[in-house]
């Protein structure tokens, strides 16, 4: 990586301001890179605020769905990602010609799909739901509907024990909130016995019954702030401690972690978030599409207004 200049920080904001461009970062971004944004949040929330200003670029600092939304929302605004490659491995988990197949053995079904997938399955989707709204909009399908949900299996089998609603899942998962171990997290608990576990419904059945709250990252951070001074076991993305730090500075935080096949204690930190740096947010900002890693988001256009009418669906149920 070439030509990084020592006060990054100042020029990531003067290129910023030259530019009139507004930086999002997604609440599992490094630290450092969520102090330096113009809005911190979840995926929506982002793009929602990022559509109210008037600015000519958007910096998302996330992953390509959620840049995708982004541009979906500001349709005039470039979208620019400071590391093209960061995917996700639940958007994978779901690929459109498998999909569109798996629909055709439910043609009656109403299709309901969580924000984390791609453009494409947004646009084979009905209704687009996020962990915030998903079961309030649920619970407002006609009882005799028959529902898929996809892509992603946990959420889904917290969503039918939640709403008592059966649905046909698509059987993807997060690579993240899928491999937290229970063995550790069992340690933990023991370990601070005062501590309250909050999970995010990603994380597989057997781990959220330890939970004392279950909720989207919105959620679990407003969880946080109203428990100041608490101890929290975190099962979700560790990135998001940084904001519940700053809001319940006397609380404590701990993540739990991986334990890979050779029984190594891994972060679990997502290897996709974690791909966006300080220093490839300056590239992207400097260099625009001949950055080195980074560059705009291209999205054709029809695909665009197929994925929005979902979207534009959850807004109208939630
Ligand atoms: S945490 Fe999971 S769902 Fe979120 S971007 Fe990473 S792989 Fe995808």
């Amino acid at each position: 990586m070439s030509n990084i200049p020592s006060n990054l920080e100042q020029e990531i904001l003067r290129l910023k301001r030259e530019q009139n461009a507004v930086i999002l970062a997604h609440f599992y971004q490094d630290a450092e890179i969520q102090d330096i944004a113009d809005f911190v949040g979840d995926s929506l929330d982002l793009s929602r605020n990022a559509a109210t200003t008037n600015a000519d670029s958007i910096i998302f600092c996330g992953v390509k769905f959620m840049a995708e939304v982004a541009k979906i929302l500001s349709p005039q605004k470039r979208v620019l990602i400071p590391d093209l490659k960061a995917g996700c491995s639940l958007e994978d988990s779901c690929k459109p010609a498998a999909f569109a197949e798996f629909k055709k053995k439910h043609p009656d079904a109403l299709v309901v799909t969580y924000i984390n997938c791609s453009a494409e399955i947004k646009a084979l989707s009905d209704i687009i739901v996020t962990s915030t709204n998903a079961k309030k909009i649920i619970e407002q399908i006609q009882a005799d509907k028959e529902i898929i949900f996809a892509p992603d299996q946990h959420l889904g089998r917290y969503l039918e024990k939640v709403t008592g609603r059966k649905m046909i899942l698509w059987n993807g998962s997060c690579i993240v909130h899928e491999q937290f171990s229970e063995k550790e997290l069992v340690k933990l608990i023991a370990n601070h016995p005062q501590a309250k576990v909050i999970a995010h419904p990603e994380c597989p059945e057997s781990l959220l019954t330890y939970a004392h709250h279950v909720g989207s990252t919105s959620s679990l951070l407003k969880f946080t702030e109203q428990n100041q001074g608490a101890e929290f076991i975190v099962l979700t993305e560790p990135g998001i401690i940084h904001q519940m730090q700053k809001r319940n500075p006397s609380g404590k935080f701990y993540d739990c972690p991986f334990i890979d096949q050779a029984g190594c204690k891994l972060c679990s930190t997502c290897p996709y978030m974690k791909l966006n740096t300080l220093e490839k947010l300056y590239l992207v900002l400097r260099d625009g599409n001949k950055s080195e890693f980074g560059g705009e988001l291209m999205m054709d256009e029809a695909l665009q207004i197929r994925a929005k009418k979902p979207l534009q669906n959850m807004l109208e149920l939630s």
